[in-house]
């Protein structure tokens, strides 16, 4: 039995997802240095560089523990991750709530997989709005839904409409009650999860590169999935019985580059090669996580946390799911992804 929401008792959900190890990795000879304890959802992360005896003479220890929400290791598929974190928003989100699902890492750690998957086996996105349109199904006849969506990259801080990818950058408008939106962005009606699948399929192929060895460019594009669910009581017609929500799922840009600068302890560094969405991600969820009531939260730093504006602290229910390597070729990235996570919670 796992936790804590959809009742609000907990607004930040920290997740873990420490992949297999893959082929290339097992070739390159990188030794397995992540570990999930069974049943106390801590992640045990060995630091390949230590030597074993120098540490126990130095009462200094090769290991770093971190504990989180929850956490899946190579032996859970796509089914127990989806339910033991996505899933647990969705109740929450038929209520009216907003929620946003984040997957962070370094490129390879598993993210896309993770958040969209394979033809074959779905992640989140798909699971979370299959189980969207079950839900709304048991309320057919009493309740009318509609459910639209759109798909959308920030890539050096240029939004591109992934489901209409020819056409140009664009840009955010606030109004006149603060709300921001994305002018011209397509807006489409959901019916079917598969068709859904499709569309993000091909919406990921128009993603700016992907991943390569040599080329790591596409590390830097965040994939932004917005659901928007309108509901509304067929037998009353006042408009307060119209409930809106948004859920957010992303596939965050790679963080190998903004986690050195996140360490350094900068804020904020101007320049091409940092993630400017993903720093201040950073920043607006450690202000958020941070107890006391002397929060403030900068929103206004980037073109993602701007999108997030309402969904992200209020009564907006936010996922994280770091995801990690196992292997020791990648304890930097890796180690910095647990800090990170670590602060969010
Ligand atoms: P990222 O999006 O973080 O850059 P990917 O999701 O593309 O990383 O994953 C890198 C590689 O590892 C891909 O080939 C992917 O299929 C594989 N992979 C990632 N996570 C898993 C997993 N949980 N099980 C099996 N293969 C995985
Ligand atoms: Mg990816």
């Amino acid at each position: 039995p796992i936790l804590l929401l959809p009742t609000g008792e907990q607004q930040v959900v920290v997740a873990c997802r420490i992949r297999p190890m893959t082929e290339e990795e097992e070739m390159e000879g990188a030794t397995n240095i992540a570990h999930k304890v069974a049943d106390d959802n801590m992640v045990v992360l060995l630091d390949p560089e230590e030597d074993h005896d120098n540490a126990l003479r130095a009462n200094r220890s090769r290991e770093r523990k971190y504990v989180f929400d929850v956490v899946s290791d190579a032996r859970a598929d796509q089914h127990e991750v989806y339910s033991s974190s996505s899933k647990l928003l969705l109740s929450s989100v038929l209520e009216g709530y907003n929620a946003t699902v984040f997957a962070y890492g370094a490129t390879g750690a598993g993210k896309t997989y993770t958040m969209l998957g394979t033809e074959n086996n779905p992640g989140v996105m798909y699971r979370t709005l299959h189980d969207l349109f079950v839900e709304i199904k048991k309320f057919e006849g009493k309740r009318e839904y509609q459910v639209t969506m759109s798909y959308l990259e920030i890539y050096n801080e240029l939004i591109r409409d992934l489901l209409a990818p020819a056409s140009s950058f664009l840009e955010l408008r606030e109004d006149a009650k603060g709300t921001i939106q994305v002018a011209g962005l397509s807006e489409i009606i959901a019916k079917t999860p598969e068709e859904v699948m499709d569309m993000l399929h091909k919406g990921n192929r128009a993603r700016t590169q992907e991943p390569t060895k040599a080329n790591k460019t596409s590390s830097r594009s965040h994939a932004v999935l917005q659901v928007n669910i309108k509901q509304r009581d067929i037998n009353r017609s006042h408009t307060d019985q119209v409930r809106f929500a948004k859920l957010y799922m992303i596939d965050l840009a790679g963080s190998e580059r903004a986690a050195q600068t996140q360490n350094t302890g900068k804020r904020m560094i101007e320049g091409a090669h940092i993630n400017r969405s993903l720093l201040a991600l950073g920043n607006c969820i450690n202000a958020l996580s941070e107890k006391g009531n002397t929060k403030y939260v900068n929103y206004r730093d980037s073109k993602l946390t701007r999108i997030l504006k309402d969904s992200l602290g209020g009564n907006s229910r936010t996922l994280m799911i770091a995801h990690i390597s196992p292997a020791s070729i990648h304890f930097e990235e890796s180690r910095n992804t647990l800090n990170y996570a670590d602060r969010a919670k």
